[in-house]
């Protein structure tokens, strides 16, 4: 790394003590930017790193609710309104017991170029709870959000800070969530909230954005092979939204999808995982990938383990962050993996995303490659706004055109910084230059 970053860097890494997944973040992408520091000494005049490293504002809150039994229980919100030079905040919540600042700030983070790089004016932030909705009945579900919603609704709106779904958050925590704004204000403002149920202001595609435009962005990445994914044996892990998207388009362009995981195991189906089944175990009746698995027939269930072990031309990670290591990586690697497509967010250990670049894998990193999700959420705030709703195909026409488009930005800024093929640095430089820029422009805030 540049020695002039590298100080940065430590200093950054003191003040923000014991938060390894934000630590991870900034480091990858410090480790990009040495050339255009070179080519604009003034980024460092202006303190522009050390000022896109402290969000602008962290909210952290107390969320207490009753459960179904009566009992009290607390958990904690997290909202950390990370950087707001080309719109307002914009980034999902996300409720999984593993959540705790460091979580929110790396996505936070991560979210700052990503939606840099989608060319919509939207800036960075994230939030989310230590809450676990799962074996939680809806009322349970319902309770914890109006009770999350009753802290942060003084802190959002369509033209401060626009929180959407993660890992935890689907439309059926939107709607509570939005419901509670609602009544609490008294206002129906549309463009609070992105990921609401189409009757009441969302977009279409957007439940499917995020895994279709992984797909999209792979594709682009395998076309410069002289490829695409017809024919592809694909692995994706997880088996929530944006698992499900990316095997559902994966599979119409011609793809196999042989696997697919849950926190607690994954299935092979080497005809080809059934979305409509899966959608209906998943999403309708809330149950596991082992229920899948049963009511399927004929394919195989592993209890545990990694879904990495299983053989792949195209790799799809859509579960969470540093899900794949190095080791996993080298194996896919020898038993030819041709590309990644991240649909998570930092899904890949450092190690892992080491080990596809020097190979020569095509290495999609998930601040580009699943920008589809918050790029869609822009369009809802778009027909929020003129109070309009568009067609599915137009719609998914904008999407297509949102993410070649971010993948080519990738590819000519790897080029322009004399790195042919390196996406990682493509889209982090790319994302950069574009926020930095208008720090510049508004001055010392
Ligand atoms: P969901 O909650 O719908 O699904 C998450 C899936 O990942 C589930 O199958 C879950 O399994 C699995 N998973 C979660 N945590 C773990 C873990 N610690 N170990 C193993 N498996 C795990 O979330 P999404 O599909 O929305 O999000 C998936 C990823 O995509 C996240 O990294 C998210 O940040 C990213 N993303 C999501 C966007 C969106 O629009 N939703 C936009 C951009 C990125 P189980 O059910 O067993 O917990």
């Amino acid at each position: 790394m540049d020695a002039r970053l590298e100080a940065i860097r430590d200093t950054v890494l003191a003040r923000n003590p014991g938060e390894a997944e934000f630590h991870q973040a900034v480091v990858e992408v410090f480790e990009s930017l040495g050339p255009v520091h070179d080519r604009h000494p003034e980024l460092l005049e202006a303190a522009i790193l050390e000022r896109l490293c402290e969000p602008e504002r962290q909210i952290i809150f107390r969320v207490p609710w009753t459960d179904d039994q009566g009992r009290v229980q607390i958990n904690r919100g997290f909202r950390v309104e990370f950087n707001s030079a080309l719109g307002p905040y914009k980034g999902g919540l996300r409720f999984h017991p593993s959540v705790y600042l460091g979580i929110v700030k790396f996505l936070g983070f991560e979210q700052i170029f990503k939606n840099a790089l989608t060319g919509m004016p939207i800036g960075g932030g994230k939030g989310g709870s230590d809450f676990d909705p799962r074996g939680r009945s809806d009322g349970e579900v319902m309770r914890f959000c109006q009770s999350f919603m009753t802290e942060l609704y003084r802190h959002i709106g369509e033209y401060t800070d626009v929180p959407a779904g993660d890992i935890g958050v689907g439309g059926r925590e939107i709607g509570y969530l939005f419901g509670q704004y609602k009544r609490i204000t008294n206002r129906y403002e549309s463009g609070v909230l992105t990921g609401k149920g189409i009757s009441w202001g969302g977009s279409l595609v957007r439940p499917e954005a995020t895994g279709f435009g992984t797909v999209i962005f792979t594709q682009e990445m395998l076309k410069t092979r002289g490829t695409s994914f017809d024919g592809q044996r694909v692995v994706v892990s997880g088996s929530g939204n944006v698992a499900i998207n990316a095997i559902a388009n994966a599979q119409a362009l011609g793809a196999t999808v042989v696997a697919c995981s849950d926190s607690s195991g994954y299935v092979v189906d080497e005809a080809g995982i059934d979305v409509a089944l899966l959608r209906e175990v998943k999403e309708v009746q809330r149950g596991r990938l082992k229920d899948y698995a049963e009511r399927r027939g004929g394919v195989s269930y592993v209890d545990g383990g990694s879904v990495w072990e299983v053989d792949a031309t195209v790799a799809l990670p859509c579960a969470t962050q540093n899900e794949l290591d190095g080791g996993a990586a080298a194996r896919l690697v020898r038993n030819g993996l041709l590309a990644v497509g991240e649909g998570a967010n930092m899904p890949s250990t450092r190690d892992a995303a080491a080990v596809f670049q020097q190979a020569g894998v095509l290495f999609g990193p998930g601040k580009a490659a699943n920008a589809g999700g918050v790029a869609t959420s822009a369009l809802e705030m778009q027909q929020n706004a003129s109070r309009d709703s568009w067609s599915f195909e137009h719609t998914e026409e904008r999407l297509t055109d949102i993410m070649v488009g971010i993948h080519d930005r990738c590819a000519s800024t790897a080029d322009e910084y004399g790195d042919p093929g390196n996406y990682v640095l493509g889209a982090n430089i790319g994302g950069f230059v574009k926020v930095a820029d208008a720090m510049l422009a508004q001055g010392l805030i």
